[in-house]
């Protein structure tokens, strides 16, 4: 179901797109229309014209007794002086030389030639095409033979197109109006799709932003309403101005990183990034947070360079979100591990703990922004204080890999742990293969 400014969109576009798919199939319609009435008329005249030659190689001219006569009784029709019953042909007349009418057969003629040469299209009760034809005997005019016939055969067919056109486009004007209305449903759902999620992020941050600034506006107004009665207190109150603030920047921070990074990364920003001294960096640093953590942390790495085209920070940004994730979600006692291994094509990157890991039923949604398993699994009041984050790490990282061409999914049981898997896309593994065949 689309909301109402979705739906007057969909309306709009089924609306233009019937417009100008159905301005196309008239135009077309018209266009073949006027191009068979040509073909058919010209057609019909070749027709005319040809049983008008025949006619007209039957007049003879001889000379008779000193003086040249045209003989037309050998001519079809005129010579019989009778049109056949079956004959189309409507009227047949000779005209000599000076258009004065000299035989006829069928409807009544002027005495004199009215009419240049040529095709004719007379509407008597009947419609007829007339051809007048100049007849010559050795390059002189000897008369003129005017042939008639219905045109009734040319008018059936063309009644016969147009009957197919006048039910043929509306119908196909309803259909391409149905698919346009399907079209514009097929069209809106992606953008509907796009703005909910847009408004539900909007929704989502504000709301996320609104407690730390509720929480900054109770404490300085105390800070009015009830000065601190020593510097211990006024130094405490301070401290959680500043851990607010902190909060609310990292916040602010990581939504500018998800609005910046959306798509993918321009290729001037990519450089040929070797994984392996990249994560032994990271490993170096986590190692010693694990630790304070009461962890323990496992590095695998190759012993030859895996190559990606990356944006170093970024890459690094999106794998110490999963680390941090480890660290947040694994209790006391547990295991942190970091690996890189490679397939033909790929680098895979894989962070695996030994934590509280993700309930099946929300694994789907856990790259989702805003989105805390936490949050679902306890109710608001009983939560632990700042055991998540605001729910983004898991989608900066994924907007990250994605926006390298990669992919990041995850593997989790409840009570046993998750592994996170990033997979890039490898540089070298063609000099790799090279190298060790
Ligand atoms: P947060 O900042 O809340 O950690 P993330 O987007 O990084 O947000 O993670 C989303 C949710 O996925 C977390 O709230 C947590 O419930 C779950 N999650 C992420 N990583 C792990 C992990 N390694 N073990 C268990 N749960 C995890």
């Amino acid at each position: 179901m689309f909301n109402p400014l979705f739906s007057h969109s969909r309306r709009n576009l089924a609306r233009w797109f019937t417009g100008s798919m159905g301005s196309i199939l008239v135009v077309f319609a018209a266009t073949l229309f006027f191009l068979e009435t040509q073909e058919q008329m010209r057609a019909f005249d070749q027709e005319l014209l040809n049983k008008s030659r025949t006619m007209a190689a039957a007049v003879k001219y001889r000379l008779h007794e000193g003086r040249w006569r045209v003989e037309l009784s050998d001519v079809p029709v005129l010579g019989s002086n009778s049109i056949p019953y079956d004959n189309e042909v409507q009227y047949v007349r000779w005209y000599d030389r000076q258009g004065q009418l000299v035989r006829f057969v069928g409807a009544l003629p002027p005495e004199q030639l009215a009419i240049a040469p040529g095709f004719v299209t007379l509407s008597t009760p009947q419609l007829l095409r007339q051809i007048t034809l100049p007849v010559f005997q050795n390059q002189d005019a000897i008369g003129y033979l005017q042939v008639a016939v219905p045109l009734t055969p040319v008018r059936t067919n063309l009644r016969q197109i147009r009957l197919f056109l006048s039910v043929g486009v509306p119908l196909s004007l309803a259909v391409i109006g149905v698919a346009g209305w399907l079209l514009g449903g097929f069209a809106m759902q992606p953008i509907q799709a796009a703005y909910e999620r847009l408004q539900r992020f909007t929704a989502d941050a504000s709301h996320e932003l609104r407690s730390p600034l509720a929480a900054l506006l109770s404490n300085i107004q105390i800070g009015i309403v009830k000065p601190a009665a020593n510097l211990e207190t006024q130094e405490r109150r301070l401290q959680k101005l500043v851990e607010i603030t902190k909060s609310m920047t990292v916040l602010v921070n990581n939504l500018l990183l998800l609005a910046r990074y959306e798509g993918s990364l321009p290729a001037s920003t990519l450089k040929v990034v070797d994984l392996v001294p990249l994560l032994k960096d990271m490993a170096g640093t986590f190692e010693t947070e694990a630790t304070q953590h009461h962890l323990r942390f496992g590095c695998t790495l190759p012993d030859h360079p895996l190559t990606v085209m990356a944006d170093a920070d970024l890459l690094q940004r999106a794998i110490a979100n999963l680390l941090n994730n480890a660290l947040k979600y694994t209790p006391p006692g547990g295991t942190i591990e970091l690996r890189l291994t490679a397939t033909n094509q790929q680098a895979l990157i894989q962070v695996k703990d030994t934590g509280i890991g993700i309930p099946e039923a929300f694994l789907q949604f856990i790259f989702e922004r805003f989105y805390r398993v936490d949050q679902v699994r306890t109710p608001d009041h009983q939560r632990p204080k700042k055991s998540g984050g605001f729910g983004l790490g898991l989608a900066i990282a994924q907007q990250i890999i994605q926006a390298h061409g990669g992919k990041i999914h995850v593997a989790s049981t409840e009570g046993s742990g998750s592994c996170f898997t990033i997979e890039l896309p490898l540089i070298n593994h063609r000099f790799r293969l090279l190298r060790s065949s």
